[in-house]
């Protein structure tokens, strides 16, 4: 078939495509090429036109902590731990997690860098604070 619009037919869906990327240690946001929007968590249309001409782009990393909560667990379980939504430089939100900082000390507009981290053999990311935290 030689129609340039239809993609290619093992063209892997959107979220395939962002935890290949994850695995391969990039962590990738989508830009739709129709609006600009940059686009989070990785779907098929944009979430503020519809157009499908979602991109992948090398997201910077940096973020703020945009609402936190601290989750609670028993110490031999692993203790309490942090979930939080970090706001991306790039525009859009993800749910996710403060580590490296008690969980209770995050807080929101912190300035937090994401990091790959790795659990069950699936890639995932996380977040650091960037200024070494409250403390140090
Ligand atoms: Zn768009």
């Amino acid at each position: 078939m030689s129609d340039p619009t239809a993609p290619p037919a093992a063209s892997l869906g959107p979220d395939a495509v962002y935890r290949e990327k994850l695995a391969a240690g990039e962590f990738c946001i989508q830009h739709c090429g129709t609006c600009g929007t940059n686009v989070f968590y990785p779907r098929q249309c944009c979430p503020d036109c519809g157009g499908g001409e979602l991109g992948c782009v090398a997201a910077s990393g940096d973020g703020i902590v945009y609402s936190t909560t601290v989750v609670r667990r028993k110490p031999e379980r692993g203790g309490d731990y942090n979930v939080a939504v970090i706001q991306l430089a790039e525009g859009p939100r993800l749910m996710s997690r403060v580590e490296n900082i008690d969980p209770h000390a995050v807080a929101i507009d912190m300035k937090v860098r994401a990091r790959i981290a790795e659990g069950d053999g699936e890639p995932y990311v996380v977040f650091d604070p960037l200024d070494g935290g409250d403390a140090t």
